[in-house]
């Protein structure tokens, strides 16, 4: 999901859930009812039962009774053609007696025109006695020889009864009637304590017992004129006027709704309507149907409670799953600037990696730059080297041919001398005479060799070199300028043999160098002394090279190692011979430093590695 917004398939989703959500909650309400009415109808239907077996009970104990009377003969006595005062007072006490015994609200007794002739509350303030029943239908019956069944409202005492009659025969003839009314009012009572309302309906709709007494005596439908023709004729309900119930029924359901006002003595003080659950069975011998109505309040709050319950597990649902859509889009979200990032970052390696490469391509280049320039530093100081080892033949030359001239004068004079001796047979003289020539013939070699040695160009690198014979090479060398100069030179070392770290004939330049300073530095000197010493250590060796000359001036003594720096007449120096040293002791991986000595005089210090056999040995 790529927009912040809702995508379609999400508002598919959200559509669906709402649809599904409410037809689940319409699916619980539904449910929550059917059960909710189910226990309802459970528990009236367990009452009904209760209330019907309780009134077949009551009706059976008296339906007996009349027919058992009919047979009394003073019962029939009294029927017979104008009977006697004694036969009518003997009926009535009989009666009397009987419905003590029986507990009957009346029983009497009735001729054929529906006059009765005794009765047991013939004492009585109202006593049935000369009254004519005919009109009430179980009198018809009894005459039509059944038993009459028949519930009214007495029209004498006011009181509801359910009468019982049965034929009275005299020889297989119907001579009238005895009555039993049975008292009903007492059943309601037990009712009232039940939950339910319990109705107990005529024929006609009207309710004749009714566990709320207001609601007695009252047509729960209207009454059709040929019922009210029948409740008039029989004088049912002895002119008592039928109050209409409205109970309006849900087509498909047993909830019956009593609007308000209607029933007074209902539970809806609020002023509303009240909902009961209607169930209700026949008892066709009574000629009545038994009603239970049940309270239906209490369906809607637990159809409401069962909503509440859903509903908040669907709302749970809904929220958790918008968490995990929430969180789903946010690990998306992340997901998908990771990617940016990580595209990104790899847009930013590359350009990198090429920078890199730009980089390393230029410094290759550089270092090529860099080797070619060091190759032609090298051979430009090599060549520097050579130029001024040549430069310094030039200077020694002079010396030098006055240094082999020497010897070669001394040669052939001792040759010539050699011939005279040789002629006067003084051959012994002649032979010492040819001794020092050959003596003198090795100095010229060993001079011409110090200088072959020299003038070799050797190849840049570093190999153990004889310290001392460099230094005495040099010496050597310089030996006509020493001389001329008039220098006291003395040497100091111990070993002969000292190697170190260098080259035969770039050591023998060094010592060339310093040396030739130091004589031009004495030239003309009160004090002209040269001290060349060596101090050994473990794995280096210092060679200083004193002289008593005036010394370097302080401001310069830092410059003497630059290229062409000279304090010396132009001609006479080319200020390349220290920088040359410096270098040469550089490649030997040597030290050199220039100093004043406190009683005058410069100081050069050179020091040089110890090479790997003197080393061990000092070790
Ligand atoms: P050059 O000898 O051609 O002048 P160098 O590089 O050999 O070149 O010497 C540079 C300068 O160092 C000299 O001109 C001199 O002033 C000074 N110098 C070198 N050696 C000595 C020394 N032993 N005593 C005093 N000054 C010296």
């Amino acid at each position: 999901m790529t927009s912040r917004s809702l995508s379609h398939t999400s508002w598919f989703a959200v559509i669906g859930a709402a649809l599904l959500s409410g037809l689940i909650l319409w699916e619980t309400a539904r449910y929550a009812r059917s059960v909710a009415l189910d226990d309802i109808r459970v528990r009236s239907a367990y009452t009904l039962d209760l209330v019907v077996e309780n009134l077949r009970g009551e009706l059976a104990k008296y339906s007996f009774q009349p027919r058992l009377l009919a047979s009394s003969t003073i019962l029939a006595d009294a029927l017979r053609r104008h009977p006697d005062e004694p036969t009518i007072d003997r009926a009535n006490s009989e009666l009397e007696r009987i419905n003590e015994v029986t507990g009957a609200l009346a029983t009497y007794l009735m001729d054929k025109e529906g006059l009765t002739v005794a009765a047991s509350n013939w004492a009585s303030d109202k006593p049935f006695v000369g009254r004519n029943f005919s009109f009430r239908p179980y009198f018809k019956e009894a005459m039509q020889g059944r038993l009459g069944r028949f519930s009214a409202l007495g029209t004498t005492s006011g009181e509801r009864g359910y009468y019982f009659a049965h034929p009275v025969r005299d020889a297989g003839k119907t001579i009238g009637a005895v009555v039993v009314k049975m008292a009903v009012a007492r059943l309601e009572t037990a009712w009232r304590a039940s939950d339910d309302v319990v109705l107990v309906l005529d024929e006609e709709g009207i309710v004749f017992l009714s566990s709320k007494p207001e609601w007695r005596l009252n047509a729960i439908a209207p009454l059709t004129v040929a019922a009210r023709k029948r409740l008039s004729e029989t004088r049912r309900y002895a002119g008592e006027p039928h109050h209409q119930l409205s109970l309006s029924r849900a087509p498909d359901s047993n909830i019956i709704e009593i609007g308000k006002n209607d029933l007074p003595g209902t539970p809806n003080t609020a002023g509303k309507s009240h909902k009961y659950l209607a169930i209700s069975a026949p008892m066709n011998e009574a000629g009545w149907r038994v009603l239970i109505l049940a309270d239906a309040s209490g369906v809607a709050s637990r159809v409401q409670i069962a909503l509440l319950v859903v509903g908040f597990m669907l709302a749970s649902a809904f929220l958790a799953s918008l968490n995990i859509y929430q969180r789903r889009r946010r690990l998306n979200e992340r997901l998908e600037l990771q990617e940016t990032a990580k595209s990104e970052l790899e847009v930013k390696v590359l350009e990198r990696t090429k920078d890199l490469s730009r980089a390393v391509a230029r410094l290759r280049a550089e270092v090529s730059e860099r080797q070619r320039a060091e190759e032609e530093l090298r051979q430009t100081q090599e060549e520097l080297i050579q130029a001024s080892k040549l430069s310094a033949l030039g200077r020694l030359s002079a010396g030098l041919s006055h240094e082999l001239n020497q010897p070669l004068t001394a040669i052939r004079n001792y040759a010539e001398n050699a011939r005279i001796f040789l002629s006067r047979q003084n051959t012994a003289t002649a032979d010492a005479n040819l001794g020092s020539i050959v003596e003198m013939g090795e100095r010229m070699a060993r001079i011409i060799r110090n200088l072959r040695t020299y003038a070799r160009n050797e190849p840049v690198g570093s190999r153990p070199a004889r310290l001392c014979q460099a230094i005495r090479n040099a010496i050597g060398l310089l030996q006509p300028e020493l001389r001329k100069a008039d220098i006291d030179m003395s040497l100091d070392f111990s070993d002969e043999e000292l190697m170190v770290v260098g080259g035969d004939v770039r050591l023998q330049q060094v010592f060339v160098n310093l040396i030739s300073n130091a004589i031009d530095s004495m030239t003309g000197a009160p004090r002209r002394q040269l001290r060349v010493s060596v101090e050994l250590h473990t794995t280096e060796v210092a060679i200083a090279i004193a002289d008593t000359g005036p010394g370097i001036k302080t401001a310069d003594i830092n410059r003497v190692f630059d290229p062409f720096f000279t304090t010396k007449e132009v001609g006479e120096g080319t200020g390349l011979g220290l920088s040359i040293t410096y270098g040469i002791v550089n490649q030997f991986g040597g030290r050199i430093s220039a100093n004043n000595n406190d009683d005058g005089g410069a100081t050069f210090t050179l020091t040089l590695q110890r090479a790997e056999s003197n080393r061990e040995a000092a070790e």
